[in-house]
């Protein structure tokens, strides 16, 4: 049970990059971090527009002198100060998180990044060797991972449950941009620009999400090769898809779908996690993130509630407020965060044990992500044909 006290010797001194006024993802950050104090927000180069990045800043109560022009300002002004950051985030577009991940490592800060981690497989290699020579951490936000019910499907497949594994049906297809909303929003703007987005939309910017919880709850399955189909019904949106399903043939026999979409016209978030084994089913919804289907065949389905003493103790240990109030993305963030602190912590102490038994997506995770969305653009833009797939 979480009661909001210390789980580090102290908050982590903590900044951000990008996540400014306005911006979609910004306060869910802030809010995750410090929620239960694993994080103090004391500097950042939060816009890119210098001066609303400042302000900004100061209005989050920051003293104006850590409020930063951009991030190369930021590394070496708080590098200069006995009291320095130890951790940053990057909330910015996806075509600035190898740079400021790079930059950052190379000051020995650790880092939180938003997804995709970078655009290709060989940055990503680069930020893990980084990463491992500077002994610091990077945590990637698959936010909705630190859901505790996550944790109960994945203790529920370990402990045979479901019988053997079957299929896993995975999707992440909102509406919001059915039509072409980018020629007056910004933020979808350069989600739909190859130079900003990177090779993909979708499959990066949503499919991962999915694909990540399915890697937390089958940590014992690995994808053997996939097969992509892309297209991009708003056509002004081409080469970049706003609509993509992977299929997915894994090492034990297991089949996998992904429906990455921006197009599910009436559809809200649409992020739904479905395991079917041999004798039964988990599914999970973020919508309604506090209720995991449990479908025996032949048996009346049951609903599992998250804060349940009933559950499994990893699925209780991060519970806030018992079960009934709902618990969401906020808490699920903020799960996130608190590893992420525990997990820098540890490797500031060299307590490998303690490191050790936390899990939070990490470097590999986000190498995974980034590796994922380049072999379903490979197959795709091949016309569509099965790609032959390495886990990391
Ligand atoms: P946005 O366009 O709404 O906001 C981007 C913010 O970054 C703005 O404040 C902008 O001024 C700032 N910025 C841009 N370049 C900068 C730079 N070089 N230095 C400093 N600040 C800079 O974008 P968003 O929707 O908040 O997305 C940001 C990132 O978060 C993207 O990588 C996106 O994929 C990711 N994201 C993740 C989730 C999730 O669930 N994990 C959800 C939404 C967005």
């Amino acid at each position: 049970m979480i009661n909001g006290e210390l789980r580090t010797a102290a908050p982590i001194r903590w900044a951000m990059v990008g996540g400014g006024r306005g911006s979609q993802i910004g306060y869910i950050h802030r809010s995750a971090a410090l929620r239960d104090r694993a994080f103090a927000l004391v500097a950042g180069a939060f816009d890119l527009d210098p001066e609303r990045g400042r302000a900004f800043g100061v209005d989050l109560g920051l003293d104006p002198a850590r409020c930063y022009p951009d991030y190369a300002a930021l590394f070496a002004g708080e590098a200069a100060r006995p009291d320095g950051i130890q951790a940053v985030s990057i909330a910015t577009p996806n075509n600035t998180h190898f740079a400021i991940a790079k930059a950052a490592l190379e000051h020995g800060i650790h880092v939180v990044c938003e997804k995709p981690l970078c655009f290709t497989v060989a940055e990503a290699e680069e930020l893990v060797a980084l990463s491992a020579a500077r002994h610091k951490i990077v945590g990637v936000t698959y936010g909705y991972a630190g859901h505790q019910l996550i944790e109960q499907a994945r203790a529920m497949v370990e402990a045979g449950e479901l019988g053997a594994i079957r299929i896993v049906n995975l999707q992440f297809a909102h509406g919001f941009h059915s039509d072409a909303v980018e020629e007056t929003n910004p933020a979808t703007r350069w989600r739909v620009t190859p130079a900003f987005a990177g090779p993909s939309y979708v499959l990066g910017d949503v499919g991962t999400h999915p694909l990540y919880m399915s890697e937390v709850i089958l940590p014992h399955m690995r994808i053997k090769r996939l097969l992509c189909a892309r297209q991009s019904f708003v056509k002004s949106r081409a080469p970049l898809e706003d609509n993509a399903v992977t299929l997915m043939e894994y090492d034990n026999g297991a089949f996998g779908t992904v429906w990455s979409s921006a197009v599910n016209a009436g559809s809200m978030h649409g992020q739904k996690v479905r395991i079917v084994g041999s004798r039964a089913s988990l599914e999970w919804w973020d919508e309604r993130p506090n209720q995991l289907s449990f479908e025996v065949q032949g048996e009346p389905a049951r609903i599992i509630e998250r804060g349940m003493p009933y559950l499994h103790p990893a699925a209780q240990a991060d519970d806030r407020i018992g079960a009934g109030h709902p618990e969401g993305l906020f808490e699920a963030w903020a799960n996130l965060y608190a590893r992420f602190a525990i997990a820098m912590e540890a490797t500031n102490t060299g307590d490998a044990e303690r490191l050790s038994s936390i899990r939070y997506p990490d470097v590999h995770a986000g190498v995974e992500g980034v590796r994922w969305v380049e072999a379903c653009v490979r197959s795709a833009d091949a016309g569509g044909v099965w790609i032959d797939y390495t886990c990391g």
